[in-house]
């Protein structure tokens, strides 16, 4: 529902959403409030993929599909036996698609927005690779993760190529799933975080949300069932041991 003079976008649905549903409404508010609407005459959906106008799955997936050699076959289907939640996993296959509305991309779809810096730092672009890693709270986010671990090795600058990398050689492929589970948490409470920013609700503290992805990637493998036990504490504590 809109009001014509300042154009509110007022959604009305026929049951109570779900958690995970609110976020998705927070994009598509994103996207409506960020849109430029006609105020004389009619505005319409249009799929411009097809002929007719009107949208088909299979036109939607070929779009999605057809980015290049951006990810290949086998990790494209490694990523939905990880361990985390559907939705995460759908919001990470979005990502390492570059297929989610960040502000660089919603300009480039057109989208008029009063600026395309990153809703977080508020210095640089906000693209993919910005966002969930170069950007200043990112790399913070990411520091506090290396330190768990005792990481060293150098971070790509890449989205994709920090997810391909984000392999433990001294880990069986089983536990590597739980492993990247928790790349997939990380990236999961950056997004969130740096929606509820938008709507004046988050924090943009790297320590906070590093922590709530530790405790997502626990959950998770809890959750999951997957013959490994250990508690939160031996989790942050010890992660690596938990796993072996
Ligand atoms: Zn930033």
């Amino acid at each position: 529902m809109v009001n014509v003079e300042s154009f509110q976008w007022k959604l009305l649905w026929r049951r109570e959403l779900f958690e995970w549903e609110k976020e998705l409404q927070e994009q598509l508010l994103l996207i409506l409030n960020t849109t430029q609407w006609k105020r004389n005459g009619s505005n319409d959906w249009i799929w411009g993929k097809e002929e007719g106008n009107s949208y088909i799955v299979k036109s939607g997936y070929a779009l999605l599909e057809n980015t290049g050699d951006r990810m290949v076959k086998e990790e494209f289907q490694m990523l939905w036996n990880l361990k985390a939640a559907p939705l995460a996993l759908f919001l990470v296959w979005r990502v390492l698609w570059n297929r989610i509305p960040t502000r660089a991309n919603l300009a480039v779809r057109g989208v008029q927005l009063v600026s395309t810096t990153c809703s977080m730092c508020n210095m640089y672009e906000e693209s993919v690779d910005h966002l969930f890693l170069n950007c200043d709270i990112a790399r913070k986010v990411w520091d506090n993760y290396d330190k768990w671990i005792d990481n060293t090795t150098v971070r790509p600058h890449s989205i994709l190529n920090h997810f391909q990398s984000f392999y433990l050689m001294k880990l069986n492929n089983k536990s590597n799933l739980v492993w990247l589970g928790v790349w997939v948490a990380v990236v999961w409470e950056i997004w969130v975080q740096r929606n509820k920013v938008i709507f004046n609700e988050g924090v943009d503290d790297a320590v906070e949300i590093f922590s709530l992805a530790q405790l997502k990637g626990w959950l998770w493998a809890k959750y999951k069932n997957i013959g490994l036990y250990f508690s939160l504490a031996e989790w942050l504590l010890c992660p690596l041991q938990c796993l072996k």
